[in-house]
């Protein structure tokens, strides 16, 4: 199973390497996601970079309770709106590969967006899972 993502990872510096105004001030632990989830920060920050907004920085960006939570100082209502539908779309987007998924739920009461294929991953790598009906 793969572990929470750490800065040294190829998709986080391409990030960083192509936004690196918004990504300035972020810290090495500033990202908690997987690589699932590339193509929609990377949308997302796009649309951050194109609004041009000088004190604009990514202070984290992480996976909580499943989906995507994206902190950033220097931000208006715009930047609020644009960052509101990334997190929504992360509910609807394998956080491992970035196939249509769903929110899960373990037994632990863990939380992760996957589609089928990883779930079940997931649950074969010794997690006991609760059945898909039983999402929050
Ligand atoms: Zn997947």
């Amino acid at each position: 199973m793969k572990t929470k993502s750490g800065s040294h990872l190829p998709w986080i510096n391409r990030l960083k390497a192509r936004f690196p105004g918004l990504f300035r001030n972020i810290s090495r632990w500033g990202f908690g996601c997987e690589v699932g989830w590339d193509g929609l920060i990377t949308r997302l920050c796009e649309r951050l970079d194109a609004l041009a907004l000088p004190d604009l920085r990514v202070v984290q960006v992480k996976e909580k309770f499943g989906t995507l939570r994206f902190y950033v100082t220097g931000g208006n209502d715009e930047v609020s709106r644009l960052i509101r539908q990334a997190e929504a779309e992360s509910s609807e987007t394998c956080e491992w590969c970035g196939s249509l998924a769903e929110l899960r739920k373990s037994d632990r009461g863990y939380f992760l967006t996957l589609c089928d294929s990883c779930f079940g991953k997931w649950s074969s790598n010794g997690w006991v899972m609760a059945p898909p009906s039983d999402q929050k």
